[in-house]
């Protein structure tokens, strides 16, 4: 059920930020077969045309990812956690910090890594479930290079520079967008940083699927939100 709240959020036009797995796409047994909750497209690109709301994917995937996943032109997609941010200038990699976390990693059954060249996530998916807790606190007790971060997610743990984050660019999307009313839709424990940054600027947090989390309202799965982005873009809202 769509909460109602949502199809009046008042007279502002909407600055709506989605996330991608979770939101956009179902939960998926490996990233590379994340594929759009059916619909997904178009319920952007509808969303798109609209005159006056604003759209961002942001992503903890390579922006490129998420591209060949929707294949909606014009789409606006901020990548890895903000770092990757179109129109600006590409940040450096630190390699040397992401051979040193490689090299501290525990050594645990199943466990396997996505190198996204600017972060590392490890994933523990395809780990035995007992032995999954487990996997879970050993990466975040990894010791870590000056100005690094963990962010532990869905049977994941991410590896990422301080200073960037969904938290972070919600607040460099709202500068951008002062006249609108930013929302965000994200579904995992790295998005509880962008449901605090848009409750602070005064904006709406929706959580898709359990758990606990800041966000006042939740949807049920990734066909609700594309529900929830038909409607605002048929102008509820
Ligand atoms: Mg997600």
């Amino acid at each position: 059920m769509i909460p109602e709240e949502l199809l009046c959020l008042g007279e502002r036009p909407l600055l709506v930020i989605c996330d991608y797995d979770g939101t956009l796409a179902p939960i998926a047994v490996h990233p590379s077969r994340a594929f759009p909750q059916r619909g997904a497209a178009q319920a952007l690109e509808a969303l798109q045309r609209h005159g006056k709301h604003r759209l961002v994917v942001l992503t903890g995937r390579r922006a490129q990812e998420v591209h060949g996943f929707l294949g909606v032109a014009g789409l606006r997609v901020i990548g890895l956690h903000g770092l990757e941010w179109p129109g600006r200038p590409e940040q450096p990699r630190d390699r040397a910090a992401i051979q040193q976390i490689v090299s501290r990693l525990p050594q645990v059954e199943g466990m396997w890594l996505e190198d996204k060249g600017w972060t590392l996530a490890v994933h523990y998916r395809d780990t035995p479930e007992p032995l999954q807790p487990k996997a879970a606190a050993l990466l975040a007790a990894v010791p870590l290079p000056e100005g690094w971060e963990a962010m532990p997610g869905k049977k994941v743990c991410e590896y990422r520079p301080v200073g960037y984050g969904k938290g972070w660019a919600i607040g460099q999307l709202a500068l951008e967008h002062p006249q609108h009313h930013p929302v965000f839709v994200g579904d995992d424990r790295t998005d509880e940083e962008g449901f605090a940054a848009v409750l602070g600027l005064g904006g709406t947090a929706v959580k898709v699927g359990g758990g606990e989390s800041l966000a006042p309202y939740r949807l049920g799965n990734s066909l609700e939100v594309v529900e929830l982005l038909t409607l605002w873009a048929r102008g509820c809202g």
